[in-house]
């Protein structure tokens, strides 16, 4: 056995979350050791794979604004890009790209490898070293030994991981891949609570024995859309995704095959979201629907293989693909790999600090699909913060915790360590109450001063933030002193552009508007895009504001660890229990958590002001 292996930060898993944390550590100067089942196999994409969408696009772009690299490995690898909800409001637009699979993981490694200081090893964490109630290395189970100063562990579906295809069950990861199998009992040994959730994917398609022209085509954006500033210079070659549906004789051999299903005869306990049913879910829930949507999306530019985006199933194969035979454009169709289920378990986030770090075992920090989420996004967002705070915690910083007012990176990780999972939690535009000061279009600019704060970001990127910001304030007071001649009446250009079918980058206004408008447009579209949101807006981004500052009170109110809630009776026994186990960072924290009501917050405020 090697002891002579020292590093400041060990991470544990090469997937979205992992990839993350250790490059972000590696570049704020930590040794760095990713240590992980299968080096080949990094940031892979268990299921569909296509990046954003509706808020995981937000997240993506934030962490681009921190220096992240999701969005970087998503510009290099896209091949379809779109941006969605364009016919809605600005607040829930959302950019999404169809991205080459293999290609992903090619640019991640190739990223990942050229990294200073960070160091890969392929093995299989099995428990942890513990230094007292400090998490102080790993151990392999081929009984290599890694210490570091700071361990984060981010292992996705892979602990205790089982999979299902109908009467079919077995130990598995992802499909063909080995579980982790060790390092979850080893946790739960230590004392931490662990819950069984349930994901599943669809089956995988020959797109040579697929009739596309029984199907309608969808196309990318004609524009690029770019998650990453500044985006390379040319996209990769776009290739459209098809759609088609299901119909009554589908829904039929579905029904007929629910008697061998493992999540209808009981063997699947694990809980799985409610939110992206499989298939069989879809049918017996939704009995009115006649037909379900399916999306055929393809793999890679190198491949014939397609993704069925809607199909997910862990139905027996032979169910399976006589189902997906009755579909329009799928008559023939051969399929490569079944769909399936998988159980793993998770270790609810209350139990950990807004850092990402655990409560009970310091040093030691959780990310990822282990903190109870489902998703690329969400798992590399809290891969990068877990990252930038353990680097920060060896060097004597303070973590950095972005508030739900600041960025969807926030509310998602208050949800995180303020709710007990009920199911996989996936980001939604509903779950942020500042959607509208939270948009994708003003990542980087909103999130100015935290970049600066992590200083992951290059100057020259910090710089042409506040060039932009520049130009915004300059062409938001041109915006207010135009006026335009509409329909025989001279307009304050500003009440103009409050018309929901007006806007600065239409033809019709811009042609109204003056020359030095026009070059200003011309020169920072994005700017002048922000500084009409801004006027179109103000009202309710006005009220947003007021809201954010009466949050930002609460927030301000720190709760120290060594609160003792037991104490303080008048609180209701309820939010006495919960918050003596939770531990909340915050006042604001603390009146978000289930169980604690107005009347425990404001006790707790008066205890508070009474010293
Ligand atoms: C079948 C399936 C279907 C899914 N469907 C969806 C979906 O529809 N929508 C969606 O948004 N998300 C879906 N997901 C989830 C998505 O894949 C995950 O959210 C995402 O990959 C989680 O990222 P992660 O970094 O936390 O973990 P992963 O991407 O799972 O990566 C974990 C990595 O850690 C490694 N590892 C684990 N334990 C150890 C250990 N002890 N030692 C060393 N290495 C270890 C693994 O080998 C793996 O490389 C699905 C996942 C699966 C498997």
């Amino acid at each position: 056995m090697r002891t002579d292996q020292n590093y400041d930060v060990i991470v544990v898993g090469g997937g979205h979350a992992g990839c993350e944390a250790a490059s972000a550590a590696a570049r704020l100067g930590c040794s760095v050791l990713l240590v992980t089942q299968n080096p080949s196999a990094l940031a892979r994409m268990s299921c569909n794979p296509a990046i954003g969408g509706l808020a995981k696009g937000h997240l993506v772009r934030e962490m681009d604004a921190l220096g992240g690299l999701m969005g970087r490995v998503t510009d290099r690898s896209a091949i379809q890009s779109r941006m969605l909800n364009r016919s809605k409001g600005p607040a829930v637009w959302s950019p999404r790209a169809q991205c080459d699979r293999r290609r992903y993981t090619e640019v991640m490694t190739a990223m990942i490898a050229a990294t200073p200081g960070l160091e890969m090893a392929a093995g299989e964490a099995v428990r942890l070293i513990l230094d007292g109630d400090r998490a102080a290395g790993i151990v392999t189970r081929a009984g290599e030994e890694y210490r570091g100063r700071r361990v984060i562990l981010a292992g996705g579906t892979f602990w205790n991981g089982l999979i299902h295809i109908g009467e079919w069950s077995r130990p598995a990861g992802r499909i063909h891949e080995e579980p982790a199998v060790g390092l979850s009992d080893h946790l739960a040994a230590l004392g931490l609570r662990r819950l069984r959730l349930k994901t599943g994917t669809p089956p995988r398609l020959d797109g040579r024995t697929i009739d596309f022209s029984r199907t309608d085509r969808q196309d990318s954006d004609p524009e690029p859309v770019w998650f990453s500033h500044p985006p390379p210079e040319e996209r990769l070659p776009q290739v459209p995704c098809w759609l088609t549906s299901t119909n009554a004789c589908t829904h039929e051999i579905l029904r007929g095959g629910l008697d061998r299903s493992p999540l209808y005869t009981g063997r699947i306990q694990g809980i799985g979201p409610r939110y992206c049913p499989s298939i069989e879910d879809k049918i017996v829930r939704f009995t009115d629907k006649e037909r379900h949507q399916l999306f055929l999306e393809p793999e890679g530019l190198d491949t014939d293989e397609y993704y069925i985006n809607g199909f997910a199933t862990s139905l027996p194969e032979d169910v399976q693909i006589a189902a997906l035979r009755t579909v329009p454009g799928l008559e023939q169709v051969v399929v490569n790999r079944p769909g399936y289920a998988v159980e793993y378990d998770m270790f609810p986030a209350d139990q950990l600090r807004p850092s990402l770090e655990c409560r009970a075992l310091e040093h030691l920090y959780l990310a990822g699909q282990v903190n109870g989420t489902s998703g690329y996004e969400e798992a590399a967002a809290q891969g990068f913060m877990a990252g930038v705070n353990a680097a920060r915690s060896l060097h004597g910083r303070d973590p950095v915790v972005l508030g739900r007012n600041q960025a969807y990176i926030g509310v998602l990780m208050d949800d995180l360590i303020t709710k007990v999972p009920e199911e996989p939690y996936r980001m939604f535009t509903s779950r942020a109450e500042f959607r509208l000061l939270l948009r994708q279009d003003n990542a980087r600019q909103r999130l100015l001063d935290v970049a600066r704060e992590i200083a992951l970001q290059p100057d020259a990127e910090i710089q042409a933030v506040e060039a932009s910001l520049q130009r915004q304030a300059q062409i938001r007071q041109v915006l207010e002193r135009e006026r335009v001649r509409v329909e025989d009446q001279c307009l304050p250009l500003a009440k103009y552009l409050r018309r929901p079918e007006v806007s600065l980058q239409g033809e019709a206004a811009y042609n109204l508007v003056s020359a030095e408008l026009q070059t200003l447009v011309r020169w920072d579209p994005e700017a002048a895009f922000q500084a009409e949101l801004e006027i179109k807006y103000d009202g309710y981004l006005t009220r947003q504001e007021a809201n954010v500052e009466a949050l930002r009170r609460l927030e301000a109110l720190k709760l120290p660890e060594s609160f003792d809630y037991a104490r303080l009776k008048a609180l209701s026994a309820e939010a006495r229990q919960v918050l003596q186990q939770r531990k909340p960072a915050t006042l604001g924290q603390a009146s978000r958590i289930p169980g604690v009501r107005a009347s425990d917050v404001t006790i707790i405020m008066v205890h508070l002001r009474r010293g």
